[in-house]
Order: C-alpha cells, then structure tokens, then sequence
C-alpha cells in the first residue's frame, strides 16, 4: 500500500512512498535492539552532548522541518516554526535533567540501605499522530534517548516526510542509526512489532480506537503501554473571572493547531451572569481570525489535517444542530479548495449531542451555560474524558478546591492550557493514561530497580 504525502491546503498529492516490506521492518527491529545493548552502557553525558546536538539540528534546520508540517497537515507556519522550537527545548531539557531525574531515589528501610535504581528496558514502539508531527514524537524521543532506551517510530499515514525528517535530525545529530528509526508501514504492521521480543513497550498518541487496539496486543503479550488519546477539555469560565483575557485566551485555546489538539479547550462552560458578556468576546476574537494559506505568515488558521477529518466534523455539527444545538459563528466547509472549516461556536449544547458526548477535533467550540460553580464541576465530570482543562476566576482560593474536583489529569487556573517539558502531561478516564514530560514521563519506560544492601 502506498503511503501518501497530500496537502490539505489543495489536496495534491506531493510524494508517495511505498510501505516498508517484512524484511526491512524485521531489520530495524534487530539494529534497535543490538543498539540498545551498547546505547544502554553509554553515560549520560556522552548522550547528552548528542541530544544538546539534535537540540541544534533541529534549531538550524527550523524553517525547513516547519514547512514539511505546513506541506503535509497544514499547520500554520507560525505554529510550526514554535513547534520545531519547542522541540529543541525538550532536547535541551533532558540532556540537562535526565541524570538527575534517573539518579538513585533513596527508600526507608528497618535494617540496611535501600534505593530504587533506573534502568532502561530496550526498544519502544511509538505509534503518533498528525497533529503536532515533530512534538509529539520529540517528547517520546528525548527522555527515553537520555534514559538508554532506544525508539522505534509508526507515525500517522498522512506525515511521512515529517516522520523520516526526524530519524534524519538524530542521524544528523550523530546517533547510531538503531537508536532512532522511522518505519514507513500502515497501522496492520503494528501487531507484527508488538509481537516481536525485541520490543519492550509502547507508547500511542491518537485515537481511542487506535489507543485499544495497541493496548489489547501489547497486554496479549503483556508489555507496557503509555496512552495519551482524545479529550474533550472544559475551559471554565466563573462570574469573577477577567472575561476580556479568558475570552482572548478562549479563543486562542480553541483555535490552535487549527482547532486540532487534544488539549484544545473544546467545552466552554459559562457562569450563567456572565454568558452573554463572554460569547460576545469570544465570538468578536474568531471574527478577526485570519484563515488562508497557513504557509503565509499573514494567516492564524489554514486546512485542517484531512479532508475525512473535515467532514467527519461537519457531521458531527449537523448532527448536533438536528438535535437543538445553535449556531453562533460558522458551522459549515468552508467555500474553497481543501479541507478548511469555519471557525464555529455552537451554544444550546446539550446531553445526547455527539458536540456533547464526542470529541470535536477541529475548530469548533462549544458552549453549555452553568447555573453555578457546582454545576460547572458536574457539567465538566459529566464526560467520558478527562485530559486537561482550565478554569478562570479572580478568586485563586476558591479555584484550587474547585479544579481538585475536576475529574482530569490536569487543570490550568487562568492560564492557556499547554504541554511544556517540566510539566506532567496526560490523561485519566478515556483519555487514556501514563504521562508524559517531567520527571514522570522519563521513568515510565524504566525498570525501577530495587536493592537493598544488608
Ligand atoms: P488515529 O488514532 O487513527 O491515528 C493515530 C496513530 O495511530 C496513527 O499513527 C495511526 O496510523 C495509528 N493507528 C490507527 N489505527 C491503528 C490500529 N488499529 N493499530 C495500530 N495503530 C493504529 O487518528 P486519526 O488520524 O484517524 O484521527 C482520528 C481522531 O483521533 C481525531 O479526530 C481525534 O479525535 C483523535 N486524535 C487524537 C490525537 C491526540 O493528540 N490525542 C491526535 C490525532 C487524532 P495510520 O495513520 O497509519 O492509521
């Protein structure tokens, strides 16, 4: 099956590339895991200087790797140099804190020393997705380069070119080949990796389908897994919040990557006296977006990723406004080339909409009023994800008990929810589990090694 390179901004297909057969994958698993046994003895500052030069690659070659996400999903160009950016700080990040955060964790013990020593655990498998198609992987990639494993990548079908850029910035880094390889297979070849020894563990970002169906053959062959999947992320906004900045922010945490990120805010749940004050804000930032070409620097928003992802989109709107849900702003394709959609804000979202009970992944936002701050908590539990979230009101007291009600794995007070590399980062409920970033994301892949010295 051919693997395509397609832009969402005119849907040409721009390169195709044949899937990797059999032999090459079975290759690669043996270069990762001969790899591993003398990556894993190398010290953590000879792994560092590597990483601090991938950390350098990537900063180097920014303008490039930015136009290969633009090119293949449509990221705006903006966006994407950010991404490259913040790739390079997560690079920079571990190869300065991984000895720290892998040195030995003291234990207390009746008689003796105890402690708990980090080892690495060999080749993982990483199964990413389109939307942040460097960052996503980056942030598997430079902890578990630093801990000694090694990693092998499946990225999503759509981002080829990005997902052979990054084992090219690791080889340019000067990695040894095995330490980081992209396969360019479909997603029936997973399987055939999870079943293989050499390959210890799994970590996916994506879907909730894709997220059980790797999680089912990794438990079959009882090998870890790390999920981050969707989420459905409550931006709350309290009658005493600064409505003009949690308006300006709202829009921005709604709209980013062009509406697709899983920890976009996606459900605004409004203090009933200040609903009316805030749609209003709201709706006048996503007048003043500028959609276009996301390749000029001129535009905030361009195509979304696919042009299925767009109609699946404007189904679950239709379907939605069938049922009594209301159109403030958008709602439709829009009229040209590609897969683009209005930016849209649907308010009377209730219970039994798929706006309700489903994942948007696209820009649109929706909006359900609360009678108070209880029933803002109970809208927000009211859900099948718990990812992340974020919450507005001047009283910092009150907002601390509240968000310890939220049923997610975080929750921002006042602040635009986004991943950064000292910071935890995933889910609970369907929004799957593990975390990622930190010191957390670093020791997920690790044998915690106990001993105990009489
Ligand atoms: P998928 O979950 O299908 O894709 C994510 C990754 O999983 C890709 O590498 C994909 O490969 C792989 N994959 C898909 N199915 C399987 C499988 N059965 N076994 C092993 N690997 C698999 O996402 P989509 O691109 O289809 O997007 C659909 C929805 O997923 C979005 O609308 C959104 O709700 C959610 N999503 C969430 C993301 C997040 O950040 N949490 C990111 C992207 C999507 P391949 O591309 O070859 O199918």
């Amino acid at each position: 099956m051919a693997i395509e390179s397609k832009n969402p901004l005119n849907n040409e297909v721009v390169k195709t590339f044949s899937e990797e057969p059999d032999e090459l994958i079975l290759e690669k698993l043996e270069n990762a895991h001969t790899t591993y046994k003398n990556w894993k003895q190398t010290s953590f500052s000879e792994r560092s200087t590597l990483m601090k030069k991938a950390a350098e690659v990537l900063r180097n070659n920014k303008e490039k790797y930015a136009g290969l996400m633009t090119l293949e999903m449509g990221k705006a160009k903006r966006e994407a140099i950010s991404e490259v950016e913040k790739c390079a700080r997560c690079c920079d990040y571990y190869a300065d804190n991984a000895e720290e955060f892998l040195s030995n964790q003291k234990l207390e013990v009746p008689d003796g020393k105890a402690y708990i020593a980090y080892d690495p655990i060999g080749p993982v498998l990483a199964v990413m997705p389109w939307n942040f198609p460097l960052w996503q992987v980056f942030r598997f990639a430079a902890p578990n380069l630093m801990a000694g494993n090694v990693g092998l990548l499946k990225h999503a079908s759509n981002v080829p070119q990005c997902a052979k850029a990054i084992e090219e910035v690791f080889v340019e880094a000067g990695f040894p080949t095995g330490a980081f390889q992209t396969l360019i297979i479909s997603s029936s070849k997973v399987n055939m990796i999870l079943d293989d020894e050499r390959v210890v563990a799994a970590t996916l970002t994506g879907s909730e389908y894709a997220g059980s169906k790797v999680a089912e053959r990794a438990g079959k062959n009882l090998k870890k897994t790390v999920l981050e999947l969707g989420g459905s992320d409550p931006f709350i906004v309290l009658e005493d919040a600064d409505i003009e900045e949690a308006a300006k922010t709202g829009a921005k945490a709604r709209m980013i990557n062009n509406g697709q990120s899983c920890i976009a805010a996606k459900r605004f749940i409004l203090h009933k006296n200040i609903a009316d004050d805030f749609l209003e804000k709201f709706k006048a930032e996503f007048e003043k977006l500028k959609i276009g070409d996301p390749d000029d620097d001129d535009n905030d928003y361009g195509p979304m990723a696919r042009e299925d992802l767009a109609d699946e989109l404007l189904e679950q709107v239709n379907k939605s406004v069938d049922k009594g849900a209301k159109i403030l702003i958008g709602g439709k394709r829009m009229d040209r080339e590609g897969a683009f959609f209005e930016p849209t804000i649907l308010t009377d979202v209730k219970p039994g909409m798929p706006a309700y009970e489903e994942e948007l992944f696209g820009p649109v936002a929706i909006v359900i009023i609360a009678e108070s701050n209880a029933d803002a908590v109970r809208i927000v539990n009211d859900s099948r994800f718990g990812l992340g979230g974020s919450l507005w009101s001047q009283n910092i007291e009150e907002a601390q008990k509240l968000v310890r009600q939220v049923e997610s794995g975080a929750v921002y007070i006042n602040k635009l929810m986004a991943s950064h590399p000292a910071v935890p980062f995933g889910g609970i409920k369907m929004s799957g589990y593990g975390r990622e970033l930190s010191h957390l994301g670093i020791r997920e892949f690790m044998n915690e090694k106990t001993i105990w010295i009489a």
